[in-house]
C-alpha cells in the first residue's frame, strides 16, 4: 500500500509510521511518501489524521503501478522530454563503446545532422570475459563530459559496478543500469538518491515481476524518474543473441506507469535484423528506442556484430519516420 501523509508531517512523525508500519519512505515537494509491504490491504487507523491518501496494491509493483498512476510518468530530459502527454519516442544512439575522442566527435555529428540529441557510449563494459576490452572507464567520462560542452547533448552511459557509481553519476545526464547490473541493490539504490533520470535494463534471464520491482528500489528512493528498457532475454532460441519480449512490453504498457525503451541492437544480435525489428519497436508506440551504432562497426572494441554504421542508421532512420507519424508518435 501507498501512504501520502498531508503536507505539513514532520519527519519524526513520518518516521515513526514508516516504523510502525514497516514502510520504506520518501519526501517529495515537501510530503512524505510511504511504501508499506503489498500485503496490507487497510490503511492503519491509528495515523488517520497524518494520511492524506492511500493506495492498495495486489503485488510489490507498487510505485510504478497503473494502480498507482494510470499515466506514463513525464520526465524531463534536459533536452526533451518523455511519457505523459508528450507522445515523443527518443532516439537513443551511439556506440557500444566509447573507444577515442575522434569516434565519439563523429558519433556526436551523426545525431547533430538528424537533430537528435541523446548520445550514449559505454565507460565501463560489462563484458562476459576478463580479456575483451573492458572501456575507457574515467577518461571515456571525461571524453563524454567534453561532448556535452560542445554540442549539448544528453550524455547517457552505463554503471557497471559500485566502484564507480559516483563517477558516472557526476558525468551522466542519464544513468544506465545494464542487464547485468540490475540485482545490483547497491546500484539500484544510490541510483534511487540521485537526482538524474535512470534507463534501467531487464536483467535477461528476470521476469517482468522481478524487473518492475528492480526499478522500485530506485523509484521509493526517491527518484521518480525512471525508464525501463527491454532488450531481450534468453530463452532456448540460439539462432539470435537473445529475444526481444514484445509480449513483455505489451505488459508494461498496460500495467506499468513507467517509459518504455527498447533496445534492439543487443536483442538481435546481429545488425542485419535491427532495422526490421526496431520499426516493429516504433509500431508499438513506445517511449525510446536504443540502437547501437559506430564509425566502423567492423574495428569496434565491443558489440561489433551488432552496431549500424552511419548509412545503415540513416536508412533506419528514415524508414521510421512514416510508422512514427502513423502511430501519433513524434521522434526527438
Ligand atoms: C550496452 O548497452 O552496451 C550493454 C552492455 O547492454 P546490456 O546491459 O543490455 O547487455
Ligand atoms: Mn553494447
Amino acid at each position: 500500500m501507498i501512504l501520502h501523509l498531508h503536507n505539513g508531517t514532520s519527519a519524526d512523525q513520518a518516521e515513526e509510521i514508516a516504523e510502525k508500519t514497516q514502510s520504506v519512505y520518501y519526501e517529495k515537494d515537501g510530503r512524505f511518501i510511504l511504501i508499506t509491504p503489498s500485503k496490507l490491504q487497510e490503511p492503519p487507523t491509528s495515523f488517520a489524521e497524518e494520511i492524506e491518501s492511500s493506495f492498495v496494491m495486489s503485488s510489490d509493483i507498487q510505485l510504478a503501478s497503473r494502480s498507482y498512476r494510470n499515466e506514463v510518468r513525464e520526465i524531463d530530459l534536459k533536452h526533451t522530454k518523455i511519457g505523459g502527454s508528450t507522445n515523443n519516442t527518443i532516439m537513443i544512439t551511439g556506440p557500444c563503446s566509447i573507444e577515442s575522442w575522434e569516434q565519439i566527435e563523429q558519433s556526436a555529428d551523426l545525431l547533430k545532422s538528424l537533430g537528435i540529441t541523446t548520445l550514449r557510449a559505454g565507460c565501463y563494459k560489462p563484458r562476459t570475459s576478463p580479456y575483451s576490452f573492458q572501456g575507457l572507464g574515467l577518461e571515456g567520462l571525461k571524453m563524454l563530459s567534453k561532448i556535452r560542452e560542445k554540442y549539448g547533448f544528453n550524455i547517457i552511459t552505463e554503471v557497471r559496478d559500485a566502484s564507480h557509481v559516483e563517477d558516472v553519476i557526476e558525468h551522466a545526464d542519464i544513468i544506465q543500469i545494464g542487464a547485468k547490473a540490475m540485482y545490483d541493490h547497491g546500484i539500484l539504490r544510490r541510483c534511487g538518491k540521485a537526482r538524474k533520470p535512470v534507463l534501467l535494463k531487464r536483467g535477461f534471464g528476470s521476469t517482468l515481476q522481478e524487473f518492475v520491482q528492480a526499478a522500485e528500489f530506485i523509484l521509493s528512493g526517491g527518484n521518480e524518474d525512471v525508464m525501463l528498457c527491454e532488450r531481450g532475454i534468453r530463452t532456448f532460441e540460439t539462432k539470435t543473441r537473445f529475444t526481444l519480449d514484445l509480449c513483455g512490453v505489451s505488459y508494461l504498457k498496460e500495467h506499468v506507469n513507467l517509459p518504455i525503451i527498447l533496445d534492439t541492437s543487443h536483442a538481435m544480435g546481429y545488425r542485419y535484423g535491427v532495422p526490421d525489428l526496431t520499426r516493429a519497436c516504433m509500431a508499438m508506440g513506445v517511449d525510446g528506442l536504443l540502437i547501437e551504432s559506430h564509425p566502423n562497426p567492423a574495428v569496434a572494441q565491443s558489440d561489433a556484430a551488432q552496431q549500424l554504421d552511419f548509412d545503415q542508421y540513416w536508412e533506419m532512420y528514415s524508414s521510421l519516420e512514416p510508422i512514427a507519424a502513423a502511430v501519433g508518435r513524434n521522434m526527438v
